[in-house]
């Protein structure tokens, strides 16, 4: 069983940026500069937009954080992505995910200029990615591509499984896993809540991907011998013996499943710091593309 080490490959991917944005200082270029938008004050969202500053920080990048209340109307944040559409010292931006019910995600993701959603959710970009046209891949899929690919996990003509069909995660890694090429040319069954006698379906996968945040939801009978197991999942779970209150924990029974796996990610230091590191990657093409 080999560990799929999103935390070593990301950091690899994090050196490489960094060399090529030394280059551009050598050459009196501007570096790539990086927006995220956060509104309200939810724990987790803070965090990960704190991972996200840091790490263009750690490359090089320009980073800016946009905090905003959590009464903050939809028009105020449409107003501020459209300041941030006009700035041209900003290549890239997010909208940290979830947004306060008063404000509808659909129109706020829409509202985005294509060439700065570094995120890849706006319907121009998911569309360009359905359809094999160069593009922003959503960072998280891109990052399990990436892992895919950097340890030589072969995916042509097997059996991929998603359990969870989200636009930011499930779908897409539908739509690449069955793409032509490497990583893809997969068979692929999208997996859901709808979906009757799960356990048979994943059983029968080569490559399993779990996004559905359910805390050790995939056991060990639920996969076959050498199957491939990608966990995306990412939750807290009280727990009163750590300092912080709570455990992150994935889809995965990992214990178990391990023994049972090709290949595994581990929760945390799998997928999470993969998506960190594609994140830059797009920012440093929406760079590009804008010189
Ligand atoms: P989401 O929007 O929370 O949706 C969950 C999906 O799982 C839905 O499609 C749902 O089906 C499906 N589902 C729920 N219970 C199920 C069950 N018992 N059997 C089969 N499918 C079931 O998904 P998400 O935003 O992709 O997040 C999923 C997990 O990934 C969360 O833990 C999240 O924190 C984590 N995540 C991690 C990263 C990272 O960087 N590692 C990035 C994004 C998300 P329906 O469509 O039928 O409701």
């Amino acid at each position: 069983m080999t560990i799929l080490d999103g935390k070593k490959v990301s950091n690899d991917i994090k050196n490489e940026i960094k060399q090529q944005v030394d280059k551009m200082i050598a050459k009196g270029e501007k570096v790539p500069h990086l927006a995220a938008v956060i509104v309200g004050n939810d724990g987790a969202s803070l965090t990960y937009v704190g991972s996200k500053v840091r790490a263009c920080e750690r490359v090089g990048f320009e980073s800016t954080m946009v905090r905003m209340s959590n009464t903050t109307s939809e028009i105020e944040l449409l107003d501020k992505i459209e300041e941030l559409n006009q700035n041209d010292d900003i290549d890239g931006f997010i909208i940290q995910l979830p947004l306060p019910r008063q404000i509808n995600t659909q129109k706020v993701l829409m509202a985005v200029d294509p060439s700065k959603d570094v995120d890849g959710f706006h319907p121009e970009n998911f569309g360009k990615m359905a359809l094999d046209m160069s593009t922003f891949i959503p960072a998280t899929p891109f990052g399990i591509l990436e892992l895919l690919d950097r340890y030589g996990v072969e995916t042509d003509g097997k059996h991929t499984v998603i359990i969870g069909r989200s636009h930011i995660v499930g779908r897409p890694m539908s739509i690449l896993m069955g793409r032509k090429g490497f990583p893809g040319n997969s068979t692929v069954t999208l997996t859901h809540s709808h979906t009757k006698n799960i356990t048979q379906i994943t059983s029968q996968a080569d490559i399993i991907i779990s996004a559905l945040g359910v805390p050790n939801f995939l056991k060990a009978e639920m996969v076959k011998d050498d199957a491939v197991i990608i966990d995306v999942g990412i939750t807290r779970v009280e727990d009163e013996n750590s300092p912080k209150g709570y455990v992150i924990t994935g889809d995965v029974d990992f214990e178990n499943v391990s023994k049972k796996a090709s290949y595994i990610t581990p929760v945390p230091g799998g997928v999470g710091p993969m998506t960190i590191a594609m994140l830059l990657k797009n920012t440093l093409l929406a760079r590009e593309q804008r010189m």
